[in-house]
Formats: structure tokens, sequence, C-alpha cells
């Protein structure tokens, strides 16, 4: 790891020049803001938090922190989940919040270019005014595009369509030599060189700082619909995903949902479900271009519930029914965090091995003595495990009980030809599990990746790997 040098009050003047005095700020409420994301890592404060307006003060920016190694994380919106924004080593918090313009939806060819702080939900209401879609939904509508593509982001809709990267068809990206480089463009078919934008999406912000993005637009479907389906054992609900997937109908989301999850977004959301008796739940939603094709969808996930165990199998058939169910899956992680203390992990296997997973984490939850409850995107085989602390544990016992345990799920995962992180990356808090997962011959590869586009290692430090 390179020694890096304070920010003095003369580099402080330079960067104030760069981006304005009021775009440089070292206030306690601003640093506070800035040191932590939504994982339970403890705060990291930068020393200043800068916010640059266009690419220009991105590369001067760059320019300048690299010839005096001042440590520099890029930050989007601070929603991650394993403290890839925190600035563990202080120095420059680079807020991209500032450049947050749909720069261009372009209908012609089907591809929008944006600046990286444009949050998620705003890009989908813009483009689906237009009746255009794009596919990935995280389900932390708050985050910004520069965020989602650094993570790779998956989300609600992935099993249809994929995730953040199968929509990235360009990068503007600047290196810390302040170089500023495009990657990809508005070409459907590319087959020039490396792919170095399959490097920089995903790469939690320590390759380059992405400051426009070229993204993949599709025709929206036009009819939508959702099931809602309760199970009298999570066993069956499990083993309907596996069934569902067999029939040969593609659902864009396959959410699971025990009662546990379903009660705790009853008691936040103040309202109730539709069915909250039972062991399990699975979301199945569909979408199509005619109805027929929808109700054929419908009709055959349906009875493919059914037939595993489900009691029931509701239907939101409208736009408000549907959005009151997701609004309880997407509250979960509110609801749990306002409630308990907890870390979630985000493994993700091959689908088929769902049923097999579920049962032996159990022993895992037994084992150290925690609650956990899997939820989330069963249909893409990547469960969220919330790792609860139950309250007989004492507090000072509960960081090294929730790391054993968070150990033993990513081991199982791996043990199934899984992976430690489907979504969130591995950022600072679940870096060191990179190497058992992948072995030292890649690792090596990343960090010789890693020095070939940041010969300083000022770009985000001391994250991916250990
Ligand atoms: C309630 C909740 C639900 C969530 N659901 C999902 C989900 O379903 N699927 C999912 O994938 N994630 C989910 N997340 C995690 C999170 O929302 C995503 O990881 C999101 O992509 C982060 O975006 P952000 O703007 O907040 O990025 P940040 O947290 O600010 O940064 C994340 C990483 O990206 C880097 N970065 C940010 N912007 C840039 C840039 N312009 N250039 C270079 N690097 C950059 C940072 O350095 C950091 O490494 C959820 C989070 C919460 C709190």
């Amino acid at each position: 790891m390179p020694e890096f040098n304070q920010i003095t009050p003369e580099i402080r003047a330079k960067l104030e020049k760069i981006v304005g005095k009021g775009n440089v700020s070292s206030l306690k409420e601003d640093l506070d803001k800035h040191a932590i994301d939504e994982s339970p890592l403890e705060p990291h404060p930068p020393t200043l938090v800068v916010t640059p307006a266009n690419t220009q003060e991105v590369q001067r920016v760059l320019r300048l922190a690299n010839a005096e190694l001042i440590p520099v994380t890029p930050q989007g919106c601070r929603t991650g989940l394993s403290g890839a924004s925190h600035p563990i080593h202080g120095g420059i918090a680079l807020s991209l919040e500032g450049m947050n313009s749909i720069i261009e939806i372009d209908e012609d060819n089907l591809m929008a270019t944006v600046e990286p702080g444009v949050l998620i939900n705003d890009f989908h209401e813009a483009t689906e005014k237009l009746g255009l879609y794009y596919p990935p939904d995280p389900g932390q509508e708050s985050g910004s595009i520069g965020g989602n593509i650094s993570t790779n982001a998956g989300g609600m809709r992935a099993m249809k369509y994929g995730v953040t990267r199968d929509f990235v068809n360009g990068l503007e990206v600047v290196l810390t030599s302040g170089e500023v480089i495009q990657v990809g463009g508005k070409n459907v078919k590319d087959s020039t060189g490396y792919s170095l934008i399959d490097l920089i999406i995903g790469s939690e912000g320590t390759l380059g700082v992405v400051t426009k993005a070229i993204l993949r637009l599709i025709p929206q479907p036009k009819f939508t619909s959702l099931i809602y389906a309760p199970f009298t054992s999570t066993m069956d609900a499990v083993n309907a995903v596996r069934e569902i997937i067999k029939q040969k109908i593609v659902p864009f989301g396959l959410e699971y949902m025990p009662q546990h999850a379903v009660l705790m977004a009853e008691k936040h959301l103040e309202r109730k479900l539709p069915d909250n008796s039972h062991p399990a739940y699975l979301i199945v939603a569909v979408e199509a271009n005619s109805k027929e094709e929808l109700d054929r969808q419908l009709e055959t996930a349906g009875e493919a519930c059914i037939e595993m165990g489900a009691v029931d199998a509701y239907i939101a058939d409208n736009a408000q029914r549907q959005s009151q169910i997701w609004e309880a899956r997407k509250c979960l992680f509110d609801a749990y965090m306002a409630t308990y203390m907890l870390d979630e992990a985000d493994i993700c296997i091959p689908r088929s091995m769902i049923p097999d997973y579920v049962e032996r984490a159990e022993e895992i939850g037994e084992k150290h003595g925690v609650l956990l409850v899997p939820v989330g995107h069963a249909g893409d085989g990547n469960l969220h495990y919330f790792i609860i602390k139950k309250d007989e544990t004492p507090e000072e016992d509960w960081d090294e009980l929730m790391e054993a345990a968070l150990s033993d799920l990513i081991d199982l995962s791996l043990e199934m030809g899984g992976t430690s992180s489907g979504e969130h990356g591995l950022g600072y808090t679940k870096r060191h599990y990179l190497e058992r997962e992948v072995g030292p011959a890649q690792v090596e590869l990343m960090k010789g990746i890693k020095a070939t586009f940041d010969p300083n290692g000022i770009l985000n430090p001391d994250k991916v790997w250990v």
C-alpha cells in the first residue's frame, strides 16, 4: 500500500480553483454524510468532499491527486452495502452526485447517454415516458447509474433481462493520469481488442471514474402482472422456484419472502398484504406484449405454484396492487435495519441448488446462534441472507459471530459452485473473501490490472481484495 500524503492548504486551494470554492467542503456534516454507506461498517470520513460538475473537472482533480499522492474515493449516492464508497484512507471523497444530466435518449439507436449521478429511478421515469425500458432495477431506487455500473448492480428484473453489465454499451472514464478514455459506444457489436468496458463495470471505483455512460434500451413491454403465492412450508416455496423455471416461462422477477419478512414489511408499511399467515411466499412477476401471452405466463406460473404446495396464487393485475407488493419487497432492508442489528450476505448459487442451500443454511444459523432470514432474488439464485443478532447475544460478541456466520454462508455457496457476491460487490467489508473464491492466480492478475490503470494506487485503495 502506498504512503499517502495529507491535503495541505495549498492543495485545497488548487482543488477550489478547479471545482469552485463552494464545491469543496470540510464541514463536519458533509464529512459525516460522505463517511458511510448503507453497510454496518464504522464511518471513515474523508478530509474533503469535492463535487465536480463535468469531466474536465474530474480530470484535473485526479491529475492533482495523483501528483500529490492523495487518495480519492469516487462516490455515487452511498447506498452500497459493502463499504465500497467508504474513504478508508481519508483524502478526497469525489462526489459524482452533481453530474446528473440525462444527456440524450436516442430513439433511433435505442441508447441513452447519461452522466453518472443520474438516479436510477429518474432514469426509469424518463425512458418509460417514451415507451422505452431500461430493465436493470436494483432495489434501492435512489442509487446512481455510476454506482450501479461500478457494482454491476442486479436487482428485481435480472432473471429475464440480466444485470447492469448487459445494458452498458459505452463509457467515458477518467484515469488517474487525467487521461479520458471512451470504451464502447453506440455500436451494437464490437469485437475490437480486449473488452476494457467489461473491466470497468463492477470494478467498484478502483480503475477509473465513470463520467458518462451509454445505456442500451428496449421497447417497454405493454402488459405486466404479478402473482403473490403463500406456501405451507419454506421448502415447498423454494422447490417451486425450480418448478417454475422448468415450465419454460421466464418471469422478469421471482422473489422469495419468508413469513418473518412479510410480517416485518407489514409492520414497516403499516398495512396488510393479501396474506401473512403462511410460512413462505413467492412473488412471480411477468410481462408481455399481448394479453394472451401474459395470461399464459400467469396460468403456467400459478399452476406450478399450486402444484408445489401454494395454497393460493393471488394475482395483482393492476399497477397499484403490483406496486403495493413491490413496495413490501423493497422496504425489507429498511424494515429490518430499523429493528435489528444485522449484516447481509449476498451469495449467488446455481438456481437448482436453492432448496439444498436453504436447508443447509439453517444449520449455519443454529451453529452460530444467529437468526438467518433469506429474502430476495430466488429466480437468480441470489438470496440475500439477513444475519440478525438475537436479543440474548451480547453486543461485544456480535461482530465475531456475524462474520463467522457470513463466512460459513459464503463457504456453502462456493461448495455449490456459487459466488460470494451476486450483486453488491466486495468493497471493503467482504474483500477478504475474494481470494478464497477465485484463488491467488486471479487475484494477482487483478492486482496487475489495477497497477496498469492506477500505478500510484490512489483510486479507492484497499477495496475488492486484501
Ligand atoms: C435498500 C437497499 C436495496 C438494495 N437493493 C439492491 C439490489 O436489489 N440490487 C443491487 O445490485 N444492489 C442493491 N443495493 C445496493 C446499492 O443500491 C447498489 O450497490 C448501487 O449500485 C449503489 O449505487 P450508489 O450510487 O449508491 O453507489 P455508491 O454506494 O456511492 O458506490 C458504490 C461503488 O461504486 C463506486 N462508484 C460510484 N460512482 C462511481 C463513478 N461514477 N465512477 C467510478 N466509481 C463509482 C464507488 O467508489 C463504490 O465502489 C441496495 C441497497 C439498499 C440500501
